[in-house]
């Protein structure tokens, strides 16, 4: 059964006009090395841990601006929200299609809530904690390229054609604002399309990009603003010691011009300059570590890399179910071809290394978590290849080939194919990381130790379900696993209205 909204009862839980206000006990471990009898051994203890946790339930307009808001991505965002908001409809050779979200883990998935007379009960994603509607957000960002969005939008090629003719009317006045080019940072094949750049120096374009985003705030009346990097992949950074090591020495690399900092340093710069929420959805080390370093100085949340969208999401599927298994993978080859520029600028070999690093490290928690079936030290060969191929545009192909020692030395191997629009599965992903990098910002937590309520790190892991290579701070181990990111993610938002974490035990039915 599916419920729209609840509200929960218990003394734990308060509601007020401003806040909800939850007191939680967190369930956790605590390992200890012991001596017994001159033999040495792990005592593994339950602990639990007091926390309130306090969601400002004032849901703010929201502004999203998105650097590389022509491209694929951007555009096709763009117009399924719009869409959405303007419930049209339109003819395809099957039928007639409403707008939807899906593919959105707030706006199309559900949590179980409990049971009731036997059945169990399931409301949205998104009445856990008041987040914003995606149909009342407003876009806007920057391209290198001129071009408005709708015309982006056909270039695209994505949408079907009675869906694009409906759209452009709204989009056709939509025109990006300059980007940040720096040519030595994507592929050459790119610059043709650069039409549309900010000038000056480094100082002076970071300074472009905050007075951008004061603007279009002032502009839309907008309460809160997230940024987010759709833009093309670029090569990696040389992270070099008095460049990009630390903040004051990035701050000052900048102000010397220095050419090895990246436009998405820059932008990203910008924003944790101004209090923005900023969020990379390429594979590229925009995230140096003078940048973390800043974030964490002015606690200003920054999150990514790369999107999860589809080969690395089954991917940290299948592996953790084999691993869990116990089944051994030994073997991981995953190729793609698209056509779309998003192919086309990665088949330049250093953005293309940018993917292969985002693309390889996505098996390591899992393997790492049973020694059983790997030594130390000992990997699966994982090889990644990705083509350009013109004709297929953003319709990528995946072909994967996983293979794995069974029981008694036997082998299996499972082949993969899909055939999807790239796009199709990114949109929804990035609306997700806008929606909950906001609502994120809204929530503050203590633990029983500390007397003030503090934000998240800001770092963002909560993040971590929706991106390929989750960007955690210095010491936090990285999580690749789907069902654990996913599950981690709902029991934050579940302990934020004093829900216990779903244990799937149901001991009502024992
Ligand atoms: P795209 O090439 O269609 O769009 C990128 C846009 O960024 C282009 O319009 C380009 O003009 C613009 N751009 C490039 N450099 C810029 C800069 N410095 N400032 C402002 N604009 C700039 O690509 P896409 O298919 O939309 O993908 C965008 C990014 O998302 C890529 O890096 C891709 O690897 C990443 N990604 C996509 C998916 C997916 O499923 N589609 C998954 C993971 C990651």
């Amino acid at each position: 059964m599916f419920i729209e909204k609840f509200k929960v009862d218990s003394p734990n839980v308060k509601y007020t006009d401003s806040h909800i206000e939850s007191s939680y006990q967190y369930e956790t471990t605590e390992l200890v090395h012991a001596t017994r009898d001159g033999a040495s051994e792990w005592v593994v203890r339950p602990k639990t841990v007091q926390y309130n946790f306090k969601t400002d339930v004032r849901v703010p307009k929201l502004g999203v601006m998105l650097v590389g808001w022509g491209g694929n991505n951007g555009s096709t965002l763009t117009a399924g929200v719009i869409a959405n908001r303007e419930g049209i409809s339109w003819a395809t050779k099957d039928k007639v299609q409403q707008a939807n979200y899906f593919g959105s883990l707030t706006q199309a998935s559900t949590v179980r809530v409990g049971s009731y007379n036997g059945e169990e009960i399931y409301a949205p994603f998104k009445s856990l904690l008041p987040m914003v509607n995606p149909d009342d957000t407003v876009f806007g960002g920057w391209d290198i390229s001129n071009m408005n969005l709708a015309d982006s939008m056909a270039r695209a090629k994505v949408l079907d054609i009675d869906l694009q003719k409906q759209l452009r009317p709204y989009m056709e006045s939509m025109v990006p604002l300059p980007g940040i080019y720096d040519q030595d940072f994507i592929a050459a094949n790119q610059s043709t399309r650069a039409n549309n750049v900010i000038k000056g120096n480094k100082k002076e374009q970071v300074q472009q990009v905050i007075k951008d985003i004061r603007e279009f705030k002032e502009k839309n009346k907008v309460d809160k603003i997230v940024v987010l990097w759709t833009a093309n992949t670029e090569r990696y950074s040389n992270v070099v010691v008095g460049l990009n090591d630390t903040s004051e020495n990035l701050l000052s690399a900048v102000d010397r011009n220095e050419a090895e900092i990246s436009p998405s340093t820059l932008f990203a710069l910008a924003c944790v300059l101004e209090g923005v929420p900023f969020i990379n959805g390429s594979p590229q080390n925009t995230f140096v570590p003078g940048l973390i370093d800043l974030a964490i100085n002015r606690n200003s949340l920054i999150g990514g890399d790369d999107f999860k969208s589809g080969q690395t999401k089954i991917k940290s599927v299948l592996v953790d179910f084999l691993v869990g298994a116990g089944i051994k993978p030994t073997s991981i080859v995953s190729y793609n071809h698209l056509g779309n520029n998003d192919g086309m600028n990665l088949s330049a070999p250093q953005t293309f290394r940018s993917k292969e690093i985002s693309k390889s490290n996505v098996v390591d928690d899992m393997v790492s978590s049973n020694a059983i079936l790997y030594e130390p030290g000992e990997h699966p060969d994982h090889v990644i290849v990705i083509k350009y191929v013109p004709y297929v545009g953003d319709s990528k192909r995946a072909m994967d080939e996983y293979t794995a020692e069974i029981f008694m030395g036997g082998k299996q191997t499972f082949v993969l194919h899909n055939t999807c629009e790239d796009s199709l599965l990114a949109a929804p992903i990035i609306l997700d990381l806008v929606l909950l990098a906001e609502l994120s910002s809204r929530i503050e937590l203590k633990s029983g130790g500390e007397d003030k309520f503090h934000s998240f790190h800001p770092v963002a892991t909560i993040l971590s379900y929706l991106t390929k290579a989750p960007l955690v701070p210095p010491g936090t181990p990285v999580v690749n696993a789907l069902a654990k990111q996913r599950a981690m993610l709902e029991n934050i938002l579940r302990a934020c209205i004093g829900l216990a974490p779903e244990n799937n035990m149901l001991m009502e039915y024992k």
